[in-house]
């Protein structure tokens, strides 16, 4: 039986030390690291997200910012808004939540923001340092992953890392961060042979957004799952993209859904804000 990689008590250790940086900063710096999000509309998940974030961000003693502005806000508006909040001092982290209305260009947007404070690590600049194997703010989802793998005791360096999923926010840079920790890396997607590359991983991080796509008996014994998929069934049960019961026979560490991943973003939205209050990596 798998033992379970017990997201929610890792990231409040990462909070509790992003307090204690929060605290020396105040003292030996008299600075009190500032994140402002900005949530256009009324989306009703961007809502639980941003409440989480705020929450967070009260918890490690940030000065913390809601803007809200109506789904109607043009494009032109919220651009205005990113660069009042790149221009204030006390404002260290800009996260914008996504998604934004249709009207809006997302990319425009996130490439407004100051890469030194693109605390959610989208910014192009901030996938180019990671890219190129600089130091720079990461995207919180796969930072947040590298943490819970250190935590279990779990050294990429020449292990097989197979990733399914390759969005920019988690699967891209997932791959990306596990290439730099040594790992072999292989990225799957809709045209890969998924039983196959998954039956082959020491390290399988799965990011999908398909309930229980992969198949606990795919899994490769003693391998390390990590399942960053959110699933809500009809009942309103949050599951994760893979097969839990089935993949927890066979995983020597597992992640829950709920529990897992999903913690440890928010606390790593956390380092990264105190990382650019400090003025960077
Ligand atoms: P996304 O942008 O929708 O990307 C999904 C990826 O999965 C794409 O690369 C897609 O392949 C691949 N995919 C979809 N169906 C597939 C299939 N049948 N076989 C193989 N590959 C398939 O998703 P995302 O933003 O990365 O999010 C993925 C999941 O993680 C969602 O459930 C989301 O809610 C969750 N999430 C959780 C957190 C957290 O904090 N826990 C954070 C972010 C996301 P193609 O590129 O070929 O289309």
């Amino acid at each position: 039986m798998a033992q379970l990689i017990d997201g929610k008590a890792i990231a409040a250790r990462v909070r509790a030390e992003v307090k204690a940086e929060v605290d020396r900063l105040k003292v030996e710096r008299g600075l009190v690291p500032g994140l402002a999000v900005v949530r256009v509309g009324e989306d009703p998940a961007s809502k639980v997200y941003v409440t989480g974030k705020k929450k967070a961000a009260e918890e490690v003693g940030f000065n913390s910012w809601e803007h809200h502005p109506d789904a109607s806000i043009s494009q032109d508006e919220l651009l205005a808004l990113v660069r009042k909040l790149n221009d204030d001092p006390a404002v260290h982290g800009i996260l914008v939540q996504l998604p934004l209305p249709k009207h809006i260009d997302a990319e425009l947007i996130i490439s407004a923001v100051k890469p030194e404070k693109d605390v959610d690590g989208f910014h192009p600049i901030s996938a180019g340092n990671l890219s190129l194997g600089r130091p720079g703010l990461r995207p919180c989802t796969p930072f947040g992953v590298m943490r819970l793998l250190k935590e279990v005791g779990c050294n990429p360096s020449g292990q097989r890392a197979v990733i399914v999923g390759r969005s920019n926010i988690v699967g891209k840079p997932m791959a990306l961060m596990l290439l730099q920790a040594d790992a072999t890396v292989t990225i799957c997607h809709r045209k890969s042979d998924l039983q196959r590359e998954v039956g082959m991983a020491d390290i399988l991080v799965v990011a999908v957004g398909v309930q229980e796509l992969v198949k606990g008996d795919w899994i490769k014994p003693g391998a390390v799952v990590i399942d960053v998929g959110m699933n809500r069934k009809a009942d309103g049960k949050l599951v994760g993209d893979v097969e839990f019961q089935a993949a927890s026979q066979r995983a020597s560490f597992i992640t829950p859904v709920p529990g897992g991943v999903g913690p440890m973003t928010i606390a790593m939205l956390m380092r990264n804000t105190v990382i650019a209050a400090m003025g960077g990596v």
